[in-house]
């Protein structure tokens, strides 16, 4: 892996980093034209931050009760274990940290995030995120699980890696035995184009299967990655047959530097109308989005109130209303 800091500092924009063999299912190189070269090669309009973007735009630091440790969801808790990815995503909404968060999780701070579990029964499931937690070695993951569940032995852990799709060769039998010696555990993987469904993105999916280990797919809407229904009717349709559940397809958040992903959010629903006439509902993710202002994540069909020139306005998961940006310049 090629890695390089961001001279231009955290917060902003992700490092540049790659996987050679997620930079061999580019074809091209130029992000204009490829969706796979368009998830990792910065493009200028990184540099572009609109006023209402954020490092952080859905509030890990607003919710953060230890170091590490997210609680926004009653129960459910995210912890975040390490600080680096096998790729750097251009779209990662997770800039304040991503990167640059200090490398893995200190026993300081793994001790501090299970005393607050010990003592919040509501937590029945832990979220181990980053960065990717798949990048720690076996042995450093499975203490920090082990660790967690002495903690609390009855809380379900879901491991959110991408690295199924852009480093499948880190999924090999012993890490798929020792996850599924460690169940209750789920692993959400993130692939947004047919094309990262490769022959290992199968087999890495197949040892995770085998061990007992349940699969589920995040997907972000990306403008000029997947934002054709031809192409998500194939990306969903490709991992309900691989035994991967399609969970989120996620609008774009309001990441600083990232507007040149974001479609509207008439797209985003006109895509779900169509998928929905064409694919079982089996195959079929929640078109979501995470509000501003840390409002948290809601069904974009059920949660659209009404829409203004300027905003979409959503009802909150607390019964408020929330403006998510109405950015005619997008499409
Ligand atoms: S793998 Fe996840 S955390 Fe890492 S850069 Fe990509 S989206 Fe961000």
């Amino acid at each position: 892996m090629n890695r390089s800091e961001n001279p231009s500092g955290a917060g902003e924009h992700p490092p540049f980093g790659v996987s050679r063999y997620y930079q061999a299912l580019a074809r091209s190189m130029d992000p204009t034209v490829d969706p796979i070269a368009a998830q990792f090669v910065p493009q200028d309009d990184e540099h572009r931050i609109l006023p209402y973007e954020d490092s952080d735009p859905i509030g890990d630091r607003r919710y953060t009760v230890a170091p590490r440790l997210v609680h926004h969801y009653a129960d459910r808790a995210l912890l975040l274990v390490n600080d680096r990815c096998a790729v750097y995503c251009r779209h990662c909404f997770r800039r304040h940290f991503t990167g640059y968060g200090g490398g893995r999780i200190t026993e300081a701070e793994l001790e501090a995030a299970c005393e607050y579990l010990e003592r919040t029964p509501a937590v029945t499931e832990v979220l181990l995120s980053g960065g990717d937690p798949l990048m720690l070695g076996d042995a450093e993951l499975c203490a920090i699980i082990d660790r967690l569940r002495r903690a609390r032995p009855d809380c379900l852990i879901r491991v959110c890696t991408r690295l199924p799709v852009v480093l499948p060769s880190r999924i090999t039998e012993a890490l798929a035995e020792a996850l599924g010696s460690r169940r209750p555990a789920w692993v959400v993987v993130h692939a947004n184009h047919p094309r990262e469904l490769t022959a290992e993105f199968r087999t890495a999916v197949n040892r995770l299967l085998r061990a007992g280990i349940p699969v589920a797919n995040q997907s972000v809407l990306l403008r000029g990655v997947n934002d054709h229904v031809e192409t998500l009717q194939e990306l969903f349709s490709t991992l309900i047959r691989t035994g991967v559940r399609p969970y989120y397809l996620f609008q774009g958040d309001l990441a600083a530097g990232t507007a040149h992903f974001r479609t509207t959010i008439e797209r985003g629903l006109e895509l779900m109308r169509e998928l929905r006439l064409r694919m079982s509902g089996l195959a079929l993710p929640t078109y979501a989005v995470d509000l501003p202002d840390g409002g948290g994540k809601v069904p974009v069909e059920s949660a659209l109130i009404r829409i203004e020139d300027a905003a979409y306005v959503l009802r909150g998961p607390d019964g408020r209303e929330y403006r998510y940006p109405r950015e005619m310049d997008v499409e």
